[in-house]
């Protein structure tokens, strides 16, 4: 589904990742942990192909094609959902309309029909439903005065309604709350199928506690320096990222 191998990029002249490999395979989730400054939110920023990062050597693929030659939208349009993706706030645009232009676009590149708006509002029933989410949203501007918790929850709806093969989310070192944790873990539990994928970039150990993943990494300085079962986030619960250190830079 997703193999990065041997993954190098700059910002600016600043090497930050620097070898780092992945292989996700479909149905899996794989939480990618780590410290701060360890090179999470730039890896999930390069999968979303975002401006001001240069990846120097190494390859990504999805779905067996090469993932850096897609444009962002190319990259949704063939099944990669990144939360970050998606505008932070737009504000006076209806949410639903939005997300029904972004999936109809989706569909468009990939030369499907697009959904009229009495179909897609029985898709967003459908999505409300498996979340157990009500529709106060929806009718609102995109993340328009959203509280940490509402966004999450948005983001969690724009992934069911996208329905993509692979979701990438990064939970932002930016203090949620643990509602807000909690939804991200029910939305990614509720979606998981064994077509699809799930990256989670997290900083908490405590995400994985209502997240089962199949496989944990530890990101620090731009590598995978330690690759696990759900067992390895409790070890860290334990021992914190202090003795990561070690493997770093042994005997520093
Ligand atoms: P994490 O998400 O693991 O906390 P980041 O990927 O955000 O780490 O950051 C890794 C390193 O790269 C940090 O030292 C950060 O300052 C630097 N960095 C990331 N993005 C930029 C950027 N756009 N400009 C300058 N430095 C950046
Ligand atoms: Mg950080
Ligand atoms: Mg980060």
């Amino acid at each position: 589904m997703l193999k990065i191998d041997n993954l190098h990029a700059t910002v600016g002249d600043r090497e930050i990742l620097k070898g780092l490999s992945l292989d996700v395979r479909p149905g899996q989730v794989h939480a990618v942990m780590g410290p701060n400054g360890a090179g999470k939110s730039t890896l999930g920023n390069i999968l979303a192909g975002r401006d001001g990062y240069e990846v120097t050597a190494g390859s990504i693929e999805f779905d067996g094609k090469p993932l850096l030659e897609l444009e962002p939208e190319e990259r949704a349009a063939a099944g990669v959902f990144l939360a970050f993706q998606y505008p932070v706030e737009i504000p006076g645009v209806n949410n639903t309309y939005f997300l029904r232009s972004a999936l109809n676009a989706q569909r468009k590149a990939r030369g499907e029909a697009e959904l009229d708006s009495m179909q897609f509002l029985k898709l967003v029933r459908e999505k409300l439903s498996v979340l157990h989410l009500d529709d106060k949203l929806l009718h609102r501007g995109v993340n328009e005065g959203f509280s940490g918790g509402e966004k999450k929850r948005n983001e969690i709806f724009q992934l069911a309604v996208l329905e993509p093969k692979l979701a990438i989310l990064d939970e932002t070192d930016s203090g949620l709350d643990i509602d807000a944790l909690k939804h991200v873990a029910d939305g990614v539990n509720a979606l998981r199928s064994p077509e699809r994928s799930f990256v989670v970039i997290t900083h908490y150990q405590r995400l994985l506690d209502y997240i089962k993943p199949d496989v944990v990494h530890v990101l620090a300085d731009g590598r995978i320096v330690e690759t696990g079962g759900p067992e390895l986030a409790l070890e860290l619960e334990q021992h914190g990222y202090a003795w990561i250190a070690d493997r770093v830079a042994p005997g520093a």
